[in-house]
């Protein structure tokens, strides 16, 4: 019977959702039990969050100084350590968990399954490959405990009407001095988080310059969009590199995702995928974003907007 143990992402004392996604994952083995794991300086106020999430049986704490900093490098030896009697270690497909699964896997002596879109059993799962091109079914050895990342766009979040039991533990395990925290730089934005708005407006190289993007900013504040842009407006400046969705970007699935300016590369494509409504506004009738949309408009970027903005003043 499998037991999967779920490692809770956080910053500033607060739970991530991709957690609560990467507990719905661990729900579609049909394990015995589900427990989340907590890494932290003080991690009372993120196990009481977890302690929330509908199918988790326990939820365990690590308070180290340590473990003050997402150091992938400090937490996948206690991780390691942790997973002893798990049949599986599952963590969201972020910047998080694709820096943290890798060092987990190779100090366990397994392979890695990444960006679990659906579980076939509890050994086989699939996952994109080709920029999303294509669906590959990949079978992990049945011997091994399975470590994986979770494609969060592909599994709604776990409701929040449960409460978990808490339990600190206490681990033997020698964490590296090579690797310490020097500082964290971030984006600061008043706006929505991109990852996890139900509405999100980009912009592409068609916008044109960064004093032009502030059209974009200002749509997307009017409607309580998130912000997003391809990698052509990143890569000319017009916005910072958080802000790319994509490939090489973020994976989202917003409710709505309004494309201005962005010609449909497959690697953008493959970051919104699973959105809902896809509503692409391009001067070029032949963009290949049209064969995706779901609403197109063929014209003008900075004639469409304002006339958006009217109607919905
Ligand atoms: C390994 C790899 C990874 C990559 N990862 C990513 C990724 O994560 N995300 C990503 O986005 N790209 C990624 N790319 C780049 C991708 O291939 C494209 O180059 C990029 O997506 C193009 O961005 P764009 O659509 O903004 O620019 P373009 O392809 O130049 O398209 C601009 C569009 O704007 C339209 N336009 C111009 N002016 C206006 C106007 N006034 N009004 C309306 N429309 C207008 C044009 O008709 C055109 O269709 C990756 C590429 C590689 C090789």
């Amino acid at each position: 019977m499998s037991k999967i143990l779920v490692i809770a992402e956080h910053l500033n004392g607060q739970l991530n959702s991709a957690t609560a996604r990467a507990v719905s994952a661990a729900a579609a083995v049909k394990p015995e039990a589900i427990d989340v794991l907590v890494l932290a300086d003080s991690p009372d106020s993120v196990a009481a969050e977890a302690a929330k999430i509908d199918g988790v049986a326990k939820v365990l704490t690590v308070a180290r100084a340590e473990n003050a900093h997402a150091l992938a490098a400090v937490l996948a030896p206690q991780i390691a350590k942790a997973a002893e009697g798990y049949s599986h270690v599952f963590a969201p497909s972020t910047t998080f968990g694709k820096d943290l699964m890798p060092r987990v896997a190779a100090l366990m002596g397994v392979a890695q399954v990444s960006d679990v879109m659906s579980v076939e059993d509890a050994h086989t799962f699939t996952r994109p490959i080709y920029a999303g091109n294509a669906i590959v079914t990949v079978k992990a050895k049945a011997d091994d405990t399975v470590v994986a990342t979770i494609r969060t766009a592909s599994w709604k979040a776990a409701g929040g009407g449960n409460s978990a039991p808490v339990e600190a533990l206490e681990l033997d395990a020698a964490i590296p001095t090579h690797t310490r925290f020097v500082g964290l730089k971030q984006a600061k934005s008043d706006r929505p988080d991109l990852q996890s708005s139900p509405k999100v407006i980009s912009g592409g190289r068609g916008v044109g310059s960064k004093e032009n993007f502030d059209i974009i900013y200002k749509l997307a504040d009017k409607i309580g969009a998130a912000v997003g842009a391809s990698r052509a407006a990143v890569d000319a400046g017009y916005c910072p590199n958080d802000m790319q969705v994509g490939q090489t970007g973020k994976i989202i699935a917003p409710e709505l995702y309004m494309a201005f300016g962005i010609s449909g590369a497959i690697q953008h494509l493959t970051g919104i995928k699973d959105a809902g409504t896809i509503v692409a506004i391009n001067k070029d009738a032949e963009a290949p974003i049209f064969e995706i949309a779901d609403i197109g408009l063929v014209g003008d970027l900075f004639k469409i907007i304002p006339e958006l903005e009217a109607a919905l003043a």
